[in-house]
């Protein structure tokens, strides 16, 4: 009996990879799989995207889209992995606390899912729209444990507009610096991330990396791992942008370090470092 028959009757093949295998054996077993749809976090999705395109190789399956989820989805990852996998990226909204509540339709517009979620957005405390605010969701399906406006630390932007794609549900946007908070640091360095992004991993210059900051703002620090195209004068590179940007700081240059993650393997290319004894708040 054919695949799509079993597909129809809501039967679907799933299998699950391990997100903290190296990307060269997640890639394997995907192929062995020969998967119709990928869903996981950008950044494990791009590290096998980055492989492939280092080794010349395609990807040897056709899956029809990826879902990715978790972390912020960049424009630069995105491309990457829509040229890597020759398909549609879709991008989707949850927290682990009430998973899934906006779904990317094929028109590029972030649907919230309704039927499982209302989601509403304050600014100074009072409630806004189509204006940028803090997120407050209220989960229509968790019984058990009920969150009625909860406010999940994440901002965003909320509008009605008529989609192609027929879905009515209200749209979110601007959810990219969702956890970063006025003033903070990050908020400051989040330009620097995507300077390394387009000017360095883009071009397979650098692997994966990260920026971390200490949260007094007296010290800062960029781990990273090469990339292919990496070369003798890259470290002098990298010094002068991050220089041009911050000269008055002495930013330290960690090669080949292990890279921090929150549960579940999630990374974020830009963290905040909390002095001793508080939680380590990471950011997107
Ligand atoms: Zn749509």
């Amino acid at each position: 009996m054919p695949t799509r028959f079993y597909h129809r009757m809501g039967m679907v093949k799933r299998g699950w990879f391990d997100q903290s295998f190296p990307a060269e054996l997640q890639l394997q077993q995907i192929r062995s799989f020969q998967p119709d749809w990928l869903m996981g976090m950008p950044s494990t999705i791009r590290r096998i995207a980055a492989l492939m395109r280092q080794r010349g190789e395609q990807p040897g399956f056709a899956a029809r889209g990826i879902v990715l989820g978790g972390e912020l989805l960049t424009e630069t990852t995105r491309e990457l992995i829509e040229s890597s996998f020759h398909c549609r990226v879709y991008n989707r909204y949850s927290c682990v606390e009430l998973w899934a509540m906006a779904y990317e339709c094929r028109h590029g517009n972030l649907h919230v899912e309704d039927d499982l979620v209302h989601l509403e957005v304050i600014k100074d405390g009072l409630p806004v729209f189509q204006e940028h605010g803090q997120l407050v969701c209220t989960s229509l399906i968790h019984r058990h444990l009920p969150l009625i406006r909860y406010q999940n630390g994440d901002e965003g932007k909320l509008s009605s507009q008529s989609c192609s794609c027929g879905n009515t549900a209200l749209v979110l946007s601007e959810i990219g610096d969702y956890r970063v908070r006025e003033n903070s640091l990050a908020r400051l360095w989040s330009p620097v991330v995507t300077l390394l992004e387009n000017s360095f991993q883009r071009n397979f210059v650098l692997g994966e990396f990260q920026l971390r900051l200490a949260a007094d703002g007296h010290g800062a620090s960029l781990h990273y791992e090469r990339g292919p195209r990496f070369t003798a004068s890259t470290p002098q590179a990298l010094r002068q942008a991050l220089a041009d940007f911050a000269p008055e700081l002495n930013i330290e240059m960690v090669e080949n370090a292990r890279f921090d993650t929150e549960m579940s393997f999630k990374f974020s290319p830009l963290t905040v470092v909390n002095p001793p004894n508080c939680s380590r708040m990471l950011l997107h």
